[in-house]
């Protein structure tokens, strides 16, 4: 069973047809959250989404859109992306956001947005946040989104707390096999490791392995769209730098 892993679309529906278009064939999605915040068309990857068999949990960004999460929380452009997608969602669309859960256990995987001790807002950035999450899920292997970084994080069995980064390897099948793992996808709709193509994973659930991908988008229909909602010039730049 071949699923596309992907996380943090932010509404960018350029990014998120291209990687659609990129993956091949494959039997599900599961989509770690945040789907809008940021972008222009969050009623458009909503709706494409659906379309698939799909697993989808709910991220910060959606939570703040429906009024679950006080954006106080977020700097000035995050928050006036917010209100704008509050404003520009259907009620369909919102009621979708409503029903997700932040975190899930699915054919012996765990799936969080942030982290699986605090599924919508703590980042694992590095291997320390990793290490004492190890602890807060009990399948093998989690997902999680939210950093917009790809980053996998390696425990192996005979370490009791050390974890180890791995780098990722672009269309290079790997095996999470030995140990335990913490592994993002990276972002579809804003990525911020200095890479501005959409990322994302394949991952064979049967076999375990992963594959990380990138893939090229139209950054400049995104940006123009955002232009055209008024939406923040630092949210429109960053896509084309990918920070
Ligand atoms: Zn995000």
């Amino acid at each position: 069973m071949r699923y596309l892993i992907i996380s943090d679309i932010h509404a960018n529906y350029a990014a998120l047809e291209a990687v659609l278009a990129d993956a091949g064939p494959f039997d599900k999605i599961w989509c770690l959250g945040d789907l809008v915040g940021y972008g222009p068309q969050p009623n458009e990857c909503i709706v494409r989404l659906r379309k698939f068999p799909l697993t989808c949990l709910v991220g910060n960004h959606d939570w703040a859109v429906i009024g679950k999460l006080d954006l106080r929380y977020f700097n000035n452009e995050a928050r006036t992306a917010c209100v704008w997608t509050r404003n520009a969602l259907t009620p369909e669309n919102r009621a979708y956001l409503e029903s997700l859960p932040a975190m899930c256990v699915e054919s012996g995987y765990t799936l969080a947005h942030g982290s699986p001790s605090h599924p919508i807002e703590e980042y694992i950035l590095d291997a320390t946040s990793a290490e004492h999450n190890f602890a807060a899920f009990d399948t093998r292997v989690c997902l999680v989104g939210h950093t917009h970084w790809p980053t996998a994080f390696w425990q192996d069995a005979s370490h009791d707390h050390f974890c180890f980064p791995r780098p990722p390897l672009w269309r290079q099948p790997i095996t999470l096999d030995a140990g335990r793992w913490i592994i993002n996808p990276g972002s579809v709709g804003q990525p911020r490791d200095g890479n501005p193509r959409a990322c994302y994973a394949l991952l064979n659930i049967e076999t375990n392995v992963w594959e990380y991908r990138r893939v090229a988008y139209s950054v400049e229909e995104t940006q123009r769209r955002m232009r055209e909602h008024g939406l923040s010039r630092r949210l429109i730049d960053r896509l084309a730098s990918g920070h």
